[in-house]
Order: structure tokens, then C-alpha cells, then sequence
């Protein structure tokens, strides 16, 4: 591992300055990627900004009828949020489904929205629900952030403060875990708003998360199974790895949104109370 300077900032004014200042500054959340990423020389910041102290970036409220969930939050605080459950059931349910109790114990919004792994669970829920990321600089929707693998519309020494996520009328998440490290080989978050429904893929798209717009307009008429049954996915569009061909996780995008559909429809369980 390079040498680098330690900062632990207490507010987001030092981090701004802190950020301003270095020559190749990088945040530390929860070091769940960052870490083992610069213990393989694969990340070599000058200066290491821990965000560990910055309770500004903690917050987890509901304003303006919106959920926002400040960056460092972990994935258990959403996981175990009353607000979070109450409001978008889906999406305490999908914080809960990450990793093990150690990951969620550490691992952050923030840090997993700002990676942007391709099998990475949030980016799913944050398209489904149109969410919009706020930065020290501007809001973006999610629509515009997630561009490609491990890569977004963040600009260089851009953070995010927290995430927005409007009220939903019903939503849920599901997906086909990797059995060792959990992440998903597919995941699938159905979200039915006033003005429609919104299918949002990850783990499985060759450019990351997606949306199946396909699915959305085909439930947008019918919000049922039958609907998607003549839908396909093109399998070369998809990752092909190791753990799925491209063929098999099409035809497990279509699987876990048929469930999804079918527990939605059937079961108000997962509706949010505005
Ligand atoms: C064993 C294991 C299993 C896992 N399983 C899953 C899983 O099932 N599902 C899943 O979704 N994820 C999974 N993860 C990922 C994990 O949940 C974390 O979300 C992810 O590793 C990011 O980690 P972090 O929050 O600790 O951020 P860090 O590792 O600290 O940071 C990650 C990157 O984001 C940047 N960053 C951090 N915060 C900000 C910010 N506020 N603004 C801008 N940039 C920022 C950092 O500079 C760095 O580049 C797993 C991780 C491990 C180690």
C-alpha cells in the first residue's frame, strides 16, 4: 500500500476544504471496497478523507414527503429504520439482503452508490424509485448517475451528501444471491408509482443496472404475469461469467419479476404509507 495522509473531518465544510485542498484526495466511508482496493495498489490517494466523523452525513429523515438517507448511512441503519420500513418497505428489505451482518455493520449508501458495482444491490432500488443523489454541488436523478460499470456522473472531487427517495405506492426487491459473497447475480426492484411502474435490473446488464423498459410498459396497461411472458432479454447484452451465462440470467431477470408482479399484485404487504 502507497503512503497517504489521514484526515477525519467533523463537518462538511472541512471536507469540502479537505477535498479543495489535496492533490488526489479519496473518501473513505466504510472502506468495504476502498481498502482492499488500495491494499492491491488499485487506488492510490494522496490523501485518505475519513467520513467516519461527519454526523451531518447520518441523517435519515423524511422531508418534504421524500425519504433521504444521508451517505454514511450503513446498510443495517436502513435495514433497521422504521421510517425506511414504514415508508418503502422494499427497499429496508433489499439493505437487509446485503452482504452479512459484518458488511451491513459497515458498508455505507453512499460508498456502494458512489462505486457502482455492477452486482451492487442500492443502484437498482435508486433507478425503480427514481431517487435523485444530492452532491456538494448539484441533485442528479438517478437516471443520469449510473453510466457504466464502476462508473457515474460524479464529477472528480464530487461527494454525495445524501440520497432522496420519493414515496412509492407499492415496491419490492428480490434477487439470485452469489451463495459466497452474496451479491447479486440478478436482482430485480419493482416499484408501481402514481404515474407508473418502474423495473429496474442489476447484476446482470453488460453496462450495469438498467432499466427493463420493456417490462415497465407492458405492466404500465396490466400490472400482471401474463404480460411479461412474451417478454425476452437479449443474452448478449447481458454479463456472462463464471457464476451465469448471459442466457441464464435473462431468463432470471424475467423469473424475479414475474414473482415480483405476482407478490405485488397479490399483496399490499409491501406498500409504503404516505
Ligand atoms: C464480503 C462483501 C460482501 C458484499 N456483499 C454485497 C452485497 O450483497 N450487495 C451489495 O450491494 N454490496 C455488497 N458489498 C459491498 C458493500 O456493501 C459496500 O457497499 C461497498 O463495498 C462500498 O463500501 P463502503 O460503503 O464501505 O465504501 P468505501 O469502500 O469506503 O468507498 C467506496 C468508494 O466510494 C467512494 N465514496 C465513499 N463515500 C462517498 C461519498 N459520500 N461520495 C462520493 N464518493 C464516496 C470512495 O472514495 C470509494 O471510491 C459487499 C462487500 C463485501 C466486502
Amino acid at each position: 500500500m502507497n503512503k497517504f495522509d489521514y484526515a477525519c473531518p467533523t463537518s462538511l465544510a472541512e471536507t469540502l476544504g479537505l477535498l479543495r485542498d489535496g492533490d488526489e484526495p479519496m473518501l473513505l466511508a466504510g472502506g468495504q471496497t476502498l481498502v482492499p482496493t488500495m491494499k492491491q495498489g488499485l487506488a492510490a490517494p494522496d490523501l485518505l478523507i475519513d467520513l467516519n466523523a461527519v454526523s451531518e452525513l447520518m441523517d435519515l429523515a423524511v422531508v418534504d414527503g421524500e425519504v433521504r438517507v444521508g451517505a454514511m448511512c450503513r446498510h443495517a441503519a436502513v435495514a433497521a429504520s422504521p421510517v425506511v420500513r414504514e415508508k418503502i418497505p422494499g427497499l429496508a428489505d433489499l439493505a437487509a439482503m446485503i452482504g452479512d451482518a459484518q458488511v451491513r455493520n459497515r458498508g455505507t449508501i453512499g460508498g456502494s452508490v458512489a462505486n457502482n458495482d455492477p452486482a451492487a444491490d442500492y443502484p437498482a432500488a435508486l433507478l425503480a424509485l427514481g431517487a435523485t443523489i444530492r452532491t456538494d454541488r448539484r441533485d442528479i436523478s438517478a437516471d443520469a448517475f449510473f453510466v457504466d460499470l464502476f462508473e457515474t456522473a460524479l464529477e472528480p472531487g464530487e461527494f454525495i451528501r445524501e440520497v432522496g427517495f420519493p414515496a412509492c405506492s407499492s415496491c419490492a426487491y428480490l434477487k439470485f444471491r452469489q451463495p459466497a459473497s452474496r451479491f447479486a447475480i440478478v436482482g430485480v426492484f419493482v416499484a408501481r408509482h402514481r404515474h407508473g411502474v418502474r423495473v429496474a435490473v442489476t447484476g446482470a446488464g453488460a453496462a450495469g443496472v438498467f432499466r427493463w423498459t420493456e417490462a415497465e410498459a407492458a405492466l404500465d396497461g396490466n400490472f400482471a404475469r401474463r404480460p411479461l411472458s412474451g417478454l425476452a432479454l437479449e443474452p448478449d447484452q447481458m454479463l456472462s461469467d463464471i457464476h451465469a451465462g448471459g442466457a441464464y440470467r435473462a431468463h432470471l431477470v424475467r423469473v424475479l419479476t414475474e414473482r415480483l408482479v405476482e407478490t405485488l399484485g397479490a399483496d399490499g404487504a409491501r406498500s409504503g404509507k404516505k
